[in-house]
């Protein structure tokens, strides 16, 4: 019997529930099928927000009128990552069968701190896959987290860690002045670790880099001479396998010879660029990345899982499960059989409370196999070449870095016009090309100037889109040169 006043947020109306979702399922497709015929992006319109802005509810609306103000009010919205033309930041696109893996995720709703439950035995699975996949051996351990940031701060803990006496109870002071190396084209989540991780920015030394953008490794062994000189305690190296502006990868393996020979940590940031070992054309420029103490990289970029899914491996995993996340408390011990009987993600990284990721990423392997994957990869870095040859038949227009992946950075140089109203006429192009809805570059600086840069790592683009893009370019060009 039921009490008088028992409610519940399941519906009366089951069927109800049944017909909106199979709407909102075909709603869907059509705008993956459509996606093409739309804008890149568009700004959300004044009256749109207006609409948006309203009290928090304190009663319940229909959810068919809710839907609605979806369909109207935020779906035409999105940062545009799905379209064709999206090559701006590195984001990912995703795919049908990702939705279908997000349905799944979405109705069976479990929770993977730890414990005897599917999703577990899925992310192990995933990790095993993701250990061959980057030729980690036997032993690595690894998570996945919601991107490269996190997979960053897991690798340089477990880094910051193995380095010190008791780090975890002590803090930095049982490890004396950590610092950890980076080239100058690394990106700030490498920063925001070393702040987290209370290291402080100030300790970690950005190093030069060479005509390619890489490392230079004769200043990177002289800045760690520094630092033994001054009493500093040289810790971890952060290699990079693609780098935002220019795709730029350190030589690893020279980097794993030096860490190898100082007793350094490496870790390797490799967030979308890792997943260039899928394409054999690439592996060579990927070379001693396998040899890295930590590897950080992301499913939701390259290879196209829906957000958010990154992954950090753990070369000595006993070293990843001595880090500071390896707690234990009675509330969540497992015991020998029942739910709680299984692995303890919770142990290895800063989050207790996880999603179900590893489902999305591992119906993207068996939807697709790794040998597509890797294609598609090959295919984004032959667009990106052609591209680099086809922008600089307009007049004016560079290419501000050799282009060794799938990233693209480029820049009109009126001839006319100094370098700040260079910049001013690049920010217009980068601001004029979004705003038309044509394509979504997005901006960086480069050797001081603004500098526009399309970076490819996106299953939907074909080559017409981007000789699109450079005729746009150049009529967006005229037309600046007008004004
Ligand atoms: C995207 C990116 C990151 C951060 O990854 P998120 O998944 O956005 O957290 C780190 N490093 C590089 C080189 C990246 O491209």
């Amino acid at each position: 019997m039921n009490l008088p006043d028992e409610i519940t947020l399941d519906p009366a109306d089951w069927n109800g529930w049944r017909t909106l979702l199979h709407r909102a399922v075909d709603d869907a497709i059509d705008d993956l099928a459509q996606l093409r015929a739309r804008p890149a992006w568009q700004p959300m319109p004044e009256p749109v927000r207006e609409a948006l802005r309203q009290p928090a509810p304190v009663h319940g609306s229909s959810a068919e009128a809710v839907y609605d103000d979806v369909r109207r009010h935020i779906v035409p919205y999105s940062w545009g990552n799905t379209h064709p033309r999206s090559w701006g930041w590195v984001n990912g696109t995703g795919t049908v069968g990702g939705l279908l893996a997000e349905i799944v995720t979405g109705a069976m709703n479990t929770n993977v701190p730890l414990g005897n439950q599917a999703a577990s035995v899925l992310e192990q699975q995933v990790i095993e896959w993701s250990r061959e996949l980057m030729g980690f051996p036997e032993g690595t351990t690894g998570l996945l987290v919601t991107g490269a940031s996190i997979a960053n701060l897991v690798g340089l803990t477990v880094a910051r860690d193995a380095m010190g006496e008791d780090v975890p109870s002590r803090g930095c002071s049982g490890a004396g002045a950590l610092t950890v190396y980076c080239s100058s084209e690394s990106h700030s989540s490498v920063d925001k670790a070393v702040a987290v991780l209370g290291i402080g920015t100030n300790q970690l030394r950005r190093v030069a880099v060479d005509a390619d953008m890489r490392i230079d490794l004769a200043a990177l062994r002289a800045a760690i001479a520094e630092d033994r000189a001054r009493g500093f305690r040289p810790a971890c190296v952060v290699g990079n396998a693609g780098t935002v502006n220019n795709g730029a990868i350190d030589d690893l393996d020279a980097l794993a010879d030096l860490c190898a020979g100082e007793d350094l940590w490496l870790h390797v940031d490799g967030a979308f660029g890792a997943v260039a070992r899928l394409a054999p054309a690439r592996r060579a420029a990927l070379r001693g990345m396998e040899r890295a103490d930590s590897l950080a990289f992301d499913y939701h970029k390259w290879l196209q899982v829906p957000y958010e899914a990154g992954c950090i491996l753990v070369r000595d995993g006993a070293a990843h499960r001595r880090a500071s996340f390896a707690l234990t408390r009675s509330y969540l011990s497992a015991l020998e059989r029942g739910a709680s009987a299984g692995p303890d993600f919770s142990q290895l990284g800063p989050e207790l409370s996880r999603a179900f990721r590893a489902l999305k990423i591992w119906m993207t392997f068996r939807q697709t196999g790794t040998e597509t994957l890797g294609r598609l990869v090959e295919q984004n870095c032959r667009q990106a070449t052609w591209l680099s040859e086809r922008l600089p038949r307009i007049p004016g227009c560079v290419v501000a870095a050799p282009v060794r992946l799938n990233v693209v950075p480029f820049r009109l140089e009126p001839p006319l016009l100094d370098g700040a109203a260079r910049d001013t006429v690049n920010r217009e192009l980068l601001m004029r090309l979004q705003e038309r809805g044509i394509a979504i570059p997005s901006g960086t600086i480069i050797g001081g100037r603004f500098t526009l840069r399309v970076a490819i790592t996106n299953h939907r683009t074909r080559r017409e889109d981007l000789e699109a893009l450079a005729q746009s370019v150049e009529a967006i060009g005229r037309e600046l040169a007008a004004d």
